[in-house]
């Protein structure tokens, strides 16, 4: 997002009583290198959602309300066949319990500076720009060429996204360390230069 952009989101919906709900699918435990992505601003949403990555592959999602918000949605509103489940709850409560022990969100940071870092340095005429926040990366291309990148790095081993025709999604695990990003790095190096040269 560009930046101001949840500030602006927060003032207009204060404005005009509407709730601020923030998606935190993705960005939510841990991945950008803050717990929730909006942690990144000073803005307190009215609710956040959240499922993959508080569940560590196990399928659970949940939505969180602060506030006011809070008193809006109450017990028997909201049916559903698996909710409340209390192995998927547990899962959960296990993974968040493992991300602080581990200092996952710190590691978030620091190694997507350092995959960041090492994008860059790989002076690939492909790479135009490195974008994202903690663990979830994108890699801006030069050319329209993210399919050929993605199809190249599977020949390497290596698992990327192409999130649209320019643009090359990294979103490691977050226990990424020196090791995992080495030969991520060789692998890219491989994948981008074979690509740039076809
Ligand atoms: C996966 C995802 C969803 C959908 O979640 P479901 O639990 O599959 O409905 C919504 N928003 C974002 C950002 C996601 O990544």
């Amino acid at each position: 997002m560009p930046d101001g952009f949840l500030e602006s989101a927060r003032e207009l919906t204060s404005r005009h009583g509407a709730l601020l709900i923030v998606d935190e699918i993705q960005t939510g435990a841990g991945r950008t290198g803050e717990w929730f992505g909006f942690q990144h601003t000073a803005i307190q949403p009215d609710a956040i959602t959240v499922a993959k990555g508080i569940g560590g592959g196990f399928p659970i999602g949940g939505l969180v309300t602060f506030g006011r918000a809070s008193a809006l949605f109450t017990k028997g509103q909201h049916g559903s066949t698996f909710g409340g489940n209390p192995l998927a709850a547990a899962v959960a409560n296990a993974v968040l319990g493992e991300i602080e022990r581990g200092g996952l969100v710190q590691n978030a940071a620091r190694r997507g500076a350092e995959i960041r870092e090492h994008v860059l340095g790989l002076g690939s005429p492909l790479v135009g720009e490195v974008r994202g926040l903690g663990l979830l990366i994108g890699v801006g291309l030069t050319e329209p060429v993210a399919g050929a990148v993605v199809a190249q790095a599977m020949r390497e081993g290596l698992i990327v996204n192409a999130a649209n025709d320019s643009s090359i999604r990294i979103a490691p695990p977050l226990t990424i360390g020196d090791a995992e990003i080495d030969e991520f790095a060789a692998r890219f190096e491989r994948a981008l230069r074979t690509v740039a040269t076809q």
